[in-house]
């Protein structure tokens, strides 16, 4: 899509990339970097990209099943109502559920607890072929833990570093990490909280202590925005995508996504067997 006033007239990747431009505190959430269109064009363009992305899914799946040992791991992080559920339905749904690796993180069981914090996130990593999808994630570990006062703060400190080398071996396996952080203002989740409140369909979204967490607003931003400045590397970007219009962050993160697998370079994979003597054998059978 071209600069027509009707697209993206920056890629997404650059748009959204965390950097000295998209501080957490000053986040325009109701903003569409890098695109100009509006919602019906967002949404009609979500399906047709939706379909880019399930042939390249396919693609890597196939590569995969012989031999090829790479993958994609989407981490997507952010407060309650952000949209995680919705992106994974919205994006993730366009493509076949086979090839999907999908973990969500909640507060660590008894026996995660046990471990060390990157225990469960390297058992849930993506297999050659598969398109990891994380809602919520290692980040969790620098983020509620820190606000939260789960551990002391020389523990979460040094989690940085640690995170980004655990990355950093990820990426050297094979593994495509892309980051999404997502965000969404405190006045419109306050207004995704209330129809939780409403709705009989969505009581069980919410928990009372989700309001505990809207006083601690500040803090969370702190927490953010040093995970942003610490673990926004090469081989595992953050990007910074505004939630208050869930058509854009579900087109963003399409288009992220999309980005992410256009860099594998995907082919369909050669037949392991000679095609014209199958078809012969086929013919006579
Ligand atoms: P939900 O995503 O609404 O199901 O909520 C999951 C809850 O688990 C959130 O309140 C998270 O903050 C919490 N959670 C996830 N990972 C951790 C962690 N490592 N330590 C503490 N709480 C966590
Ligand atoms: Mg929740």
């Amino acid at each position: 899509m071209g600069n027509n006033g009707d697209g993206w007239h920056t890629p997404a990747v650059e748009a959204l990339r965390a950097g000295p431009r998209n501080q957490v505190v000053d986040l325009d959430t109701n903003g569409t970097p890098g695109f100009d269109g509006d919602k019906e064009f967002g949404t009609k363009l979500i399906e047709e990209r939706g379909s880019v992305l399930s042939d390249l899914q396919e693609m890597l799946f196939a590569n995969g099943r012989l031999g090829d040992e790479r993958s994609v791991l989407l981490v997507l992080q952010g407060m309650d109502t952000a949209g995680k559920g919705g992106m994974v339905r919205n994006v993730i749904g366009h493509v076949d559920p086979q090839g999907v690796d999908h973990t969500a993180f909640g507060v660590p069981t008894p026996e995660e607890k046990r471990h060390h914090y990157l225990w469960r996130i390297h058992k849930a990593l993506p297999r050659d072929g598969q398109l990891g999808v994380f809602d919520r994630s290692h980040y969790e570990d620098v983020l509620v833990a820190r606000v939260r006062q789960l551990v002391p703060e020389s523990v979460w400190r040094r989690r940085y570093d640690e995170i980004n080398r655990f990355e950093r071996d990820i990426a050297d396996s094979g593994t495509t990490i892309v980051k999404v952080a997502m965000f969404v203002s405190l006045d419109e989740q306050k207004e995704r909280l209330a129809e939780r409140l409403e709705r009989r369909d969505k009581h069980w979204k919410y928990n009372p202590s989700d309001v505990d967490e809207r006083a601690l607003w500040p803090e969370y931003q702190q927490a953010y925005q040093d995970m942003l400045d610490k673990t926004n590397t090469d081989h595992a970007p953050w990007y910074v995508v505004p939630c208050d219009r869930k058509w854009y962050s579900r087109l963003a993160v399409m288009e992220l996504l999309i980005d992410a697998f256009e860099r594998l370079d995907l082919d369909w994979p050669e037949a392991n067997f000679d095609i014209e003597a199958e078809k012969k054998r086929l013919a006579e059978s």
